[in-house]
């Protein structure tokens, strides 16, 4: 059978050729503008002399060519590597060459990093799109559109199911980045179940503000979207402001964010401002604080939070909260339609509901990679006994919801007491005088390991750390509650604004 992913784009313009695809600043590209530029890419890549199944990497914020590229790269039979921006040049020749990558496009604004990279890597041809005005192409690559010059033959190379059409890098749960691959099928699977659940219409605009590098941004903002006919604002660099600009001048409807978005987002002042338009978003990433959700909330009123949970490893989206109705606030809902999950001990061996039975979350389905890129032993490793192992760590209630308390890695040890980090979190948020939090442990010679919060505070008014103690104190096992508290301006993120607890280490 054919699957190729890219037909999800050739049969939403057919239905709607004028139909806006995306906005990004003042340019508008509709369905039939995506579909012929992104035909001509897949042309002109088919000109280079690649051949079914080569890599070709994008090095590129959220803009237009993203989309260009990622849909040329899916009709021309290549396999899309997605890198983050602002990775550096030796990140990128570690990828290009775990990759086999032959193709690199890349930005201006960031392509001294990629040149250099490319420059050290043998066969890889790079096209960089430049910044408005501007035609001047490095020395050693090509411009970009170049990769426009070939026409549009229309054609969409058959895959099968199982074909490579994405590989994308995640550290996973131990080591070097590695690149997980998911196939044409578990993408169309993903969008199309999770984009179902989550009710996402053709009259829908979203804010794709997640970066499409990342699964999230990839597959829940852009592979809905275009899965369902809908419409999507880009937006290259997350700012409370600016969303708030989007959402107002296009009038989105759907908001997908990680938590700190979320938290950033409940903080703005939205007086003189018409936000109405917004009805729900959906949080994932990171474990969203039940505070941020009840903030979020009374700024947006109407809106609904609704939180999922996923892995680059997973297409994205494993288990979700469907509804306002259906949601509990702290959970990650349940497994989507055809993905199975189960919460296992050491033995792998599952374990019955309730808060006390923490364990392992392991998945089976249509969502789930094929496996790591060249990699057979680190695939093998994560696929015992027939599940995908994903290193968190979680607890199911009796209807079936899911509660992650926190990564198998972040996990506390102190004084033999499992302490999860999110559970003091959750606490460290109600504290009015606190921004974000994060708890990480610090070796202890005595407890093996010591509870240490990191907090950012959320005015300008200093933060009392003695007050914050008692505080948890009060409301904390007395194993658990932080002995020590840190105030820092901002907590460190990584690129999709997850809070990055290994910097904090
Ligand atoms: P990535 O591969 O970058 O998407 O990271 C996947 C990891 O993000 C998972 O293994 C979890 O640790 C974390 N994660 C994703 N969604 C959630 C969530 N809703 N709650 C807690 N952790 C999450």
């Amino acid at each position: 059978m054919s699957f190729n992913l890219a037909t999800m784009l050739t049969e939403s313009r057919s239905g709607s050729p004028d139909k806006p695809l995306c906005h990004f600043g003042d340019l508008t590209f509709s369905y039939a503008q995506v579909d012929e530029i992104s035909g001509r890419v897949a042309a002109s890549l088919r000109g280079l002399g690649l051949a079914r199944g080569d890599k070709v990497a994008v090095h590129l914020p959220n803009l237009p060519q993203f989309l260009f590229s990622y849909f040329g790269i899916l009709k021309a039979g290549l396999v899309m590597v997605p890198l983050n921006p602002l990775l550096r040049a030796a990140e990128i020749a570690y990828h290009l060459e775990d990759s086999g990558a032959k193709v690199l496009v890349t930005y201006q604004s960031f392509a001294a990093e990629a040149v250099k990279a490319a420059s050290e890597v043998d066969g890889v041809t790079t096209f960089v799109v430049t910044l408005p005005g501007s035609d001047q192409p490095l020395d050693g690559t090509r411009h970009y559109d170049e990769l426009y010059a070939a026409e549009n033959t229309g054609d969409v190379e058959p895959a099968n199911a199982d074909d490579t059409a994405v590989l994308i890098y995640t550290s996973g749960t131990t080591g070097h980045p590695k690149g997980a691959e998911l196939t044409h099928f578990q993408l169309y699977m993903n969008c199309t179940v999770s984009g179902e659940l989550f009710g996402f219409q053709d009259d829908d605009i979203g804010v794709a503000v997640l970066p499409l590098f990342h699964v999230f941004g990839l597959s829940s903002v852009l592979n809905v979207c275009v899965r369902f006919g809908g419409t999507i604002v880009l937006i290259p660099r997350f700012e409370a402001g600016t969303v708030l600009d989007a959402i107002e001048r296009h009038r989105c409807t759907v908001f997908a964010g990680v938590p700190t978005m979320y938290y950033a987002l409940a903080h703005e002042d939205l007086t003189g401002r018409d936000v109405s338009s917004l009805r729900v978003g959906s949080s994932g990433g990171a474990a969203i604080p039940g505070e941020t959700i009840r903030l979020f909330e009374e700024k947006f009123a109407g809106v609904v939070i609704l939180e999922g949970y996923g892995l680059s490893e997973t297409a994205s989206t494993t288990t979700f909260n469907i509804s306002a109705e259906q949601r509990k606030v702290l959970s990650i809902g349940k497994p989507i339609w055809g993905v199975q999950v189960r919460v296992v001990d050491e033995d792998g061996t599952p374990l019955p509901p309730g808060p006390d039975n923490v364990g392992e979350i392991v998945i089976r389905g249509h969502n789930v990679m094929k496996g790591y890129h060249n990699r057979p032993q680190e695939t093998a490793e994560a696929f015992r006994g027939g599940w995908f192992h994903t290193g968190d760590l979680a607890y199911a209630d009796e209807d079936g919801y899911l509660f992650v308390v926190d990564r198998k890695k972040d996990l506390i040890i102190r004084g033999g007491y499992n302490v999860y980090p999110r559970e003091i979190e959750e606490v460290l948020y109600t504290h009015p005088a606190i921004g974000e939090a994060a708890v990480i442990g610090r070796a202890d010679d005595k407890l093996g390991e010591e509870v240490v919060a990191i907090v950012s505070p959320a005015s300008d008014a200093p933060v009392d750390t003695a007050a914050v103690i008692e505080y948890c104190r009060e409301r904390l096992a007395s194993y658990k509650y932080p002995r020590e508290v840190r105030v820092v301006a901002e907590l460190p993120k990584g690129p999709t604004g997850k809070i990055l607890k290994k910097e904090l280490r």
